[in-house]
């Protein structure tokens, strides 16, 4: 059969298709932690969850530094949510849930026989995908957790609410309309909004879950800037599908996948390390890979 000149040449003349470059690592110069002076907040020892009989990741054993930003990212389904959920037992309010190995914070297990979740999710604060402000006041809002802790002195309330709402980059907006619905503020005030409720308690730990996958660009940067002048006080730990958003605040960064096996599809942790290198020398395939947009 004869070749057609025309296709044939255009098939070899054809470039081979190139891998998108990895994310560019904005803060690859930005002043890091000596080793030694770098403190271990939130320790992940041998740690497995499962959904009923579903184990969703395993043997996951890692280490969040305080005053770092750490970013989880992988695939969609890989677990990542999972092991974020896990660090202030979100999960058990889900039927059939169960453990295996420890989370520690500041050296205290997470899932040891003793632990009061209640006083856990005040050290462990959570930011969610959509902003999720109460219907009530932005005042009331920002001081829910302290009162719900029984802080009283309305004094106090006042200066925690306008320390929390200077922290979270939204006083400025909000000082004169204190008394108005948190609803009805921007998604991107109302995301500011629910960090500064999450930091009135003043947590340990700050966990967020696509913080901005909901929000515009501006937003967005709003919000990362925001993530940037927090990691001071706070050991922040962000999941995100964005890998230019983990290139551009975390420090640190988790790369997750689901196992390939059709018996065991648990998540585990397939490289972790600084986000400049994860993002420009990765040291397992699978992570360039994924980088390199070549699946998920
Ligand atoms: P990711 O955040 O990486 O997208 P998730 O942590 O949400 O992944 O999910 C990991 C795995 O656990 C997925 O297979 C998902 O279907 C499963 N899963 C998540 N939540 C539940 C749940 N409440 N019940 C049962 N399975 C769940």
């Amino acid at each position: 059969m004869a070749t057609d000149p025309v296709t044939s040449a255009t098939a070899t003349a054809r470039p081979p298709v190139a891998a998108p470059p990895p994310p560019t690592v904005m803060n690859a110069d930005a002043p890091q932690i000596d080793a030694a002076d770098r403190k271990v907040a939130v320790h992940v020892q041998d740690f497995a969850l499962y959904y009923g009989a579903f184990r969703a990741i395993t043997d996951v054993t890692m280490d969040f530094h305080h005053q770092e930003i750490t970013a989880i990212i992988g695939p969609s389904g890989c677990g990542k949510s999972t092991l974020l959920r896990s660090i202030n037992r979100m999960n058990d309010l889900i039927n059939g849930v169960h453990a295996e190995g420890d989370i520690m914070i500041n050296g205290q297990s997470v899932y040891g026989p003793n632990t009061d979740t209640v006083e856990l999710r005040k050290r462990v604060g959570m930011v969610f995908q959509r902003p999720n402000p109460f219907p009530m006041s932005i005042f009331d809002n920002v001081v829910y957790g302290p009162r719900l802790h029984g802080e009283r002195d309305k004094r106090k309330l006042a200066e925690i609410a306008e320390r929390s709402l200077r922290s979270a980059a939204l006083w400025d907006e909000v000082k004169d309309i204190l008394k108005q619905s948190g609803l009805s503020l921007s998604g991107g005030q109302q995301q500011r909004l629910c960090i500064a409720r999450s930091i009135a308690v003043q947590p340990d730990v700050i966990l967020m879950d696509e913080p901005a996958s909901a929000l515009d660009p501006i937003s967005t940067l709003k919000v990362e800037d925001l993530m940037r002048e927090l990691k001071a006080h706070y050991t922040i730990i962000i999941v995100t599908h964005n890998m230019q958003q983990a290139a551009r605040i975390s420090d640190m960064t988790a790369f997750m996948l689901g196992n390939t096996n059709a018996k065991d599809r648990s998540g585990r942790l397939i490289e972790y390390t600084r986000t400049s290198q994860l993002f420009t020398q990765p040291k397992d395939k699978r992570t360039e890979e994924y980088i390199t947009g070549r699946f998920g």
